[in-house]
């Protein structure tokens, strides 16, 4: 479905990122793999390469603007072109109320879930426009359509993407360029897991949020990626400015 293709994913070295970077290089994309996590980013790309195809790990702090610079260099220099990209790299909420939330804290997830993801797009998209168009593709959250408790850094943020999301959409229609987010609802990936291990009461606060999801269970990495997978793709071409929730029902609620 991919084939010839080539793409980034941030955030490619665990969950959502990673099941998404396997899968499109199983269907015969070229991967830049973008992450924090040396270590966990280069054992991902020798996982990848060693079956065959083909995938560049480069580390990468989405918040910093010669980094994100370097990444769409390393997708151009390595591979020829950009395709498309999975935003996905972001950091979890601070889970207080809005008065404790300090000014440090709300501005580490303004920096990375929202200017790392404009400056994500703002880099590929230029690199798409020297080619004739592509697909990118946002991570934001269900928190990114509705409100939650002790959430507000977090869903601001994720609201953010969506109206990038939606405005390049517009902006960039007419270039050939779509753009769409993911809405995912509670997914089984090291964000929630190890959380959930080490936060007194996290557990209950989970087993409340599995109960809201029609399907009455957490969603799985892969489950993700098969739908970024297709909006990345040609199959989902008349699908722009979208926000899609992939969330077992948990929005429908
Ligand atoms: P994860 O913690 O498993 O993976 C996130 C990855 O992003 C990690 O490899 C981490 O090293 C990387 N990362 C963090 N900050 C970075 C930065 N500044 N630059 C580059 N890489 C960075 O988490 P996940 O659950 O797979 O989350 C992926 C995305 O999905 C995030 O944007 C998150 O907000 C969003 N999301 C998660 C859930 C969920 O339930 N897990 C639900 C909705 C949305």
């Amino acid at each position: 479905m991919l084939s010839g293709k080539v793409f980034i994913v941030t955030g490619a070295a665990s969950g959502m990122g990673k099941a998404t970077a396997l899968l499109l290089a199983e269907q015969g994309a070229a991967v830049i793999l973008a992450d924090l996590n040396q270590e966990a980013g280069e054992a991902l790309q020798h996982d990848i390469t060693s079956r065959g195809k083909r995938a560049e790990f480069i580390r990468t702090n989405i918040a910093a603007e010669e980094d994100v610079q370097r990444m769409v260099d390393t997708a151009t220099g390595c591979f020829g072109r950009l395709d498309g990209a999975f935003n996905n790299a972001g950091i979890e909420m601070s889970f207080k109320l809005l008065h404790d939330i300090t000014l440090d804290e709300w501005r580490k997830r303004i920096d990375v879930n929202l200017t790392g993801t404009f400056l994500c797009m703002k880099y590929e998209i230029a690199a798409m426009l020297k080619t004739g168009g592509g697909s990118i593709v946002n991570t934001s959250s269900i928190w990114g359509q509705v409100g939650g408790k002790g959430i507000s850094d977090y869903s601001a943020t994720k609201h953010g993407v969506n109206g990038l999301t939606r405005c390049a959409a517009n902006d960039y229609g007419v270039d050939k360029i779509r753009v769409n987010s993911v809405m995912p609802g509670t997914i089984e990936t090291p964000m929630i897991l190890e959380r959930a291990s080490c936060v007194t009461g996290f557990e209950e606060v989970l087993e409340v949020a599995r109960r809201r999801h029609s399907v009455q269970r957490f969603g799985k990495p892969e489950e993700i990626a098969t739908t970024v997978a297709w909006l990345l793709s040609d199959q989902s071409s008349f699908i722009t400015g979208a926000a899609i929730p992939v969330d077992g029902g948990y929005l429908s609620n």
